[in-house]
């Protein structure tokens, strides 16, 4: 049996607005408290109202680690008013914008879970430009043009340490309307060919693969701090370059 939430984590999160259904919700679980076997955070892009993020953020819980979310709060392009997922509920009356963070702040304090999340307001692609550290677990659920998925991905996926996973949303192989997943499907098929990623599972359009090759951005990082520590020390550094550090470093 794969992990389950307790049933009150389950209550809090299918009481949350948002867009994840229960059954994408525990492959995310499970995948989640997998992943933080590794004792590094979890990061999800595309908050939205924190409905995933209570799952992230019980596994992180169970897992000694923190769950890191991602969006800039004014909602996705088909989120907006006039558009088929918007709620209107979602808008600062004193801007006339979306801004999802007080519902996020609600969501979250309602489940007892603020204390292992921290929240990243922003851009994706400029969180992640000033990213540089491992992570156990990328969960890219934010915008579905292919300018967004494609700025998650390249951002973020390669900093999945070896060993941790990619989990991907709203993977739609066949063409539905404009919004339905196309670009993250793209997405999907660059990590395989990339041949860094092995799929794992699939639910619903929930995407579920490993790192299995290319050490991750955030522990070629690491690594070199580590051997310059060494070098000044001159101990050598605990663990010796392999061959994908190796392939790695001529990219
Ligand atoms: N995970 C949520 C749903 C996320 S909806 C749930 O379980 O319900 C997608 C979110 O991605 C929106 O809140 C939107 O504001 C955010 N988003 C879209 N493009 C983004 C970008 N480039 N940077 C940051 N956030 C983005
Ligand atoms: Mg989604």
């Amino acid at each position: 049996m794969p992990p389950a939430p307790k049933p009150e984590i389950l209550a809090a999160f299918e009481a949350a607005k948002g867009f994840m259904p229960t059954d994408e919700g525990l492959a995310l679980y499970a995948a989640a408290v997998g992943a933080g076997r590794l004792g590094l955070p979890l990061l999800e892009v595309g908050t939205y109202c924190g409905r995933s993020t209570i799952l992230l953020a019980d596994a992180a819980r169970g897992a000694g680690v923190t769950a890191l979310t991602v969006d800039h709060h004014r909602g996705s392009e088909e989120q907006q008013p006039g558009w088929e997922y918007h709620d209107p509920e979602t808008v600062d009356p004193e801007v006339g914008l979306m801004d999802t963070l007080p519902t996020f702040r609600r969501t979250l304090h309602r489940a007892g879970l603020e204390d292992h999340v921290v929240a990243l307001v922003g851009r994706s692609p400029r969180i992640a430009a000033l990213w540089n550290s491992p992570l156990g677990l990328v969960f890219v659920d934010g915008g579905h043009t292919d300018e967004h998925a494609g700025a998650d991905y390249e951002g973020w996926a390669p900093h999945v340490a070896v060993g941790g996973l990619l989990v991907l949303h709203d993977v739609f192989p066949v063409v539905e309307d404009e919004f339905t997943g196309q670009a993250p499907y793209r997405i999907y098929l660059r990590a395989l060919e990339s041949g860094e990623f092995t799929a794992v599972s699939a639910t619903g359009s929930l995407r579920v693969l490993r790192r299995t090759a290319g050490a991750g951005r955030g522990e070629r990082a690491a690594r070199a701090g580590q051997a310059d520590r060494a070098g000044r020390t001159g101990h050598a550094p605990d663990d010796a370059p392999g061959p994908h550090d190796v392939a790695a470093a001529r990219r």
